[in-house]
C-alpha cells in the first residue's frame, strides 16, 4: 500500500510504529496509508529547524520574498497535478482544490510584500538627541496544525507568513489528507527555500500534544473544530507559547424581504453546498424574515437543491463532491436524523444517496430542513456537510439576534437591497466576518481571517497584518548618541521627554 511519510530536513529511517489510513471518498476503501510520527521524531524536527532558522532570519526580507515569488510560479505550474491529488484524498470537486490552492496561493502574494510590512516606525528627536525605533523580529520556531477541509489554503495561511518574517516552521496537517502539505513542502525547497525552514510532520493527538509542550516552538497557529481549539489554545498557553487556534462554525444568511431572492437561490446553493459544505465559511443556517419571505424562498429553494449535480470529485459538472470519510458521512446522516427526532421538518433528505459506479463512496445529497428552531441541538451544532436549515425570523431584530447569540461567531452573510439595515447589521452582529450580500466572506490575504466566540481562541487572526503581528515580536529601541559632554541628567528619576 502507498506509504504517506513526513517531509523532514534530515533522514529519518526510524520505522513508524503506527498509522493512519487515507481513504478514497470517491469510491471508499482506503487508497493510502500515513506514517504517525511521535516526540522523538518531533525533537530532531526541532533541531534541524533550530539550525536553520537564524541563518534564514539573516537573510534579508527581498530575497525572502523573492522564495515566495518563486514559490507561486511554482505552484501555479503545478495547479493540476496538485488539484487531483488534494480531490483525491479530499473529495472536493477539482474546480474548488484549485480555489483552495488559489486562496492560499493569495496569502504567498501578501507575504511577496514583506520587506514594506516589516520596514517598521521611526520617531526622530523623541527626546533631547533622542531617537526611537521599532522593528519586528520572527519568533523562532512556529508551528501549525491543520484540518483536513482547506489541506492547502490553511497550511499556506500559517505558513507563508511565518516563513515570510523570519521563522522556521513546522506543519502538522490533518492525516485525513496529508499528501498536498508534502509536495507544496516540497515546492517551497525547489523554489529556494533553505532545508529545515519548513518541515511537515504526520500525526494525530500524540504529535499535537508533542508540539504544544515542545520549549523550543514559541508560537502555535490551530485550525479545527471548537473542542479542540480550546484545549490546543489552554495547553499551547500553559506551556507559555503564542497560540491563536481557529474552530467550528455555524454561518447564518438572513434574508431581508427586499432581496433579490433569485440571486440568494443561487448564493445559497453555493455557499451551503459546495464542498458538501466542508466549510468553516459555509451557510448552512438560512433565516428569511417575515412569512412571506420564508414561502417565496422556500419555493425557489426546493427546485434549486434537487437540481444539485452529486458527482466524483473529477466531474466537471459536479457541483459538489463527497465527504471526506465514511465516519463522517454517518455523522452528518445522524444529525439529520437528529434533527427529525426534534422536529424540524426535513423538506430534502440527502439520506441513502448513492452514485451509479461509486456505490462505495462517501456522497450525502443534499438535505434542506425548514421550520428549525433554535432550542434544537441539530441547529446549536455543526454538521459540516451539505445540509441547509431554515430558521424563520418574524423581525429584523429577531434575525440579528440569531447569530449573535449562537455560540459559534465565524461569518454571517445578510442579503438587502437597504443600506440602512446592512450598515446596522454589521455593526451590531456579534459575528467576526460579515458579508453585505456576499454569502461566504472569506476576507482577502491583505485583510485578516478569524471569527469570534467559540469560533476563535487567542486575540490574532489569520493572515494580513495580524498574521504579521503574531509571527513576530516587536522590540523597541530608544538610542542615545552622545556629544561628547557629560549629561546632567539625574540617572535616579524616571526618564522623561519633558
Ligand atoms: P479536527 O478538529 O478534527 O482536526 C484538526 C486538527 O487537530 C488535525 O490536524 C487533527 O489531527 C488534530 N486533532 C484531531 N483530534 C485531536 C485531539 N483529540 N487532540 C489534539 N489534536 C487533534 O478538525 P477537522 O475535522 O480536520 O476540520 C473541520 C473543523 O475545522 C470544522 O469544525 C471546521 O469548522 C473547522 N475549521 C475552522 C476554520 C476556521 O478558520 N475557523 C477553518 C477551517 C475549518
Amino acid at each position: 500500500m502507498r506509504e504517506i511519510s513526513h517531509k523532514l530536513a534530515f533522514v529519518h529511517d526510524a520505522h513508524p510504529t503506527r498509522y493512519s489510513d487515507v481513504f478514497d471518498p470517491n469510491n471508499g476503501g482506503v487508497q493510502a496509508r500515513v506514517a504517525l510520527g511521535d516526540a522523538a521524531l518531533l525533537d530532531l524536527a526541532v533541531a534541524a529547524a533550530k539550525k536553520a532558522q537564524p541563518g534564514w532570519a539573516a537573510v534579508n526580507p527581498q530575497r525572502r520574498a523573492r522564495v515566495m515569488f518563486n514559490f507561486k510560479s511554482l505552484v501555479e505550474a503545478n495547479m493540476n497535478e496538485l488539484a487531483h491529488l488534494l480531490s483525491s484524498e479530499h473529495g472536493k470537486v477539482i474546480a474548488d482544490s484549485k480555489g483552495d490552492i488559489q486562496r492560499g496561493l493569495e496569502v504567498i502574494e501578501f507575504c511577496c510584500g514583506i520587506p514594506h510590512v516589516l520596514k517598521g516606525e521611526f520617531t526622530q528627536g523623541a527626546g533631547p538627541g533622542i531617537d526611537v525605533y521599532s522593528f519586528r523580529q520572527p519568533i523562532g520556531i512556529g508551528a501549525g496544525i491543520t484540518p483536513f477541509n482547506f489541506p492547502a489554503m490553511i497550511p499556506l495561511w500559517m505558513s507563508g507568513v511565518a516563513i515570510a518574517t523570519g521563522n522556521a516552521f513546522i506543519l502538522k496537517p490533518s492525516e485525513r489528507d496529508p499528501s498536498v502539505p508534502v509536495r507544496l513542502a516540497e515546492l517551497f525547497l525547489e523554489a529556494g527555500l533553505p532545508e529545515g525552514i519548513l518541515q511537515v510532520v504526520q500525526g494525530d493527538k500524540e504529535m499535537v500534544d508533542a508540539i504544544l509542550d515542545h520549549p523550543d516552538i514559541k508560537g502555535v497557529s490551530f485550525v479545527g473544530s471548537s473542542d479542540i481549539a480550546h484545549y490546543v489554545y489552554n495547553r499551547g498557553v500553559v506551556a507559555g507559547k503564542r497560540v491563536q487556534a481557529m474552530g467550528g462554525a455555524k454561518n447564518h444568511g438572513i434574508v431581508m424581504p427586499d432581496a433579490d431572492l433569485d440571486q440568494v437561490v443561487n448564493d445559497l446553493s453555493g455557499a451551503a453546498f459546495g464542498s458538501a459544505g466542508e466549510r468553516c465559511m459555509a451557510l448552512p443556517v438560512v433565516v428569511p424574515v417575515g412569512e412571506k419571505t420564508a414561502i417565496a424562498l422556500r419555493e425557489k429553494l426546493i427546485p434549486a437543491i434537487e437540481a444539485l449535480r452529486v458527482g466524483v470529485s473529477t466531474d466537471a459538472e459536479a457541483h459538489y463532491g463527497p465527504v471526506v470519510t465514511a465516519a463522517h458521512k454517518q455523522k452528518i446522516e445522524n444529525w439529520i436524523q437528529t434533527g427529525v427526532d426534534e422536529g424540524a421538518e426535513l423538506v430534502v433528505d440527502g439520506r441513502g444517496f448513492t452514485l451509479q459506479g461509486h456505490e462505495e463512496g462517501f456522497f450525502v445529497g443534499p438535505t434542506l430542513f425548514d421550520h428549525v428552531t433554535t432550542d434544537m441541538s441539530a441547529y446549536k451544532e455543526e454538521i459540516f456537510g451539505p445540509v441547509l436549515q431554515m430558521v424563520r425570523a418574524d423581525s429584523f431584530e429577531e434575525a440579528v439576534s440569531l447569530p449573535s447569540k449562537h455560540q459559534y461567531g465565524n461569518g454571517v452573510a445578510l442579503f438587502t437591497r437597504n443600506g440602512h439595515a446592512a450598515r446596522e447589521f454589521a455593526a451590531r452582529v456579534d459575528v467576526g466576518m460579515v458579508g453585505i450580500n456576499v454569502p461566504i466572506p472569506v476576507p482577502v490575504a491583505y485583510h485578516t481571517f478569524g471569527g469570534w466566540k467559540r469560533s476563535a481562541f487567542g486575540d490574532t487572526n489569520q493572515h494580513g497584518m495580524e498574521g504579521v503581528k503574531f509571527w513576530t515580536k516587536v522590540k523597541t529601541v530608544t538610542q542615545r548618541w552622545p556629544d561628547g559632554g557629560a549629561s546632567a541628567d539625574s540617572a535616579f528619576v524616571i526618564p522623561t521627554m519633558g
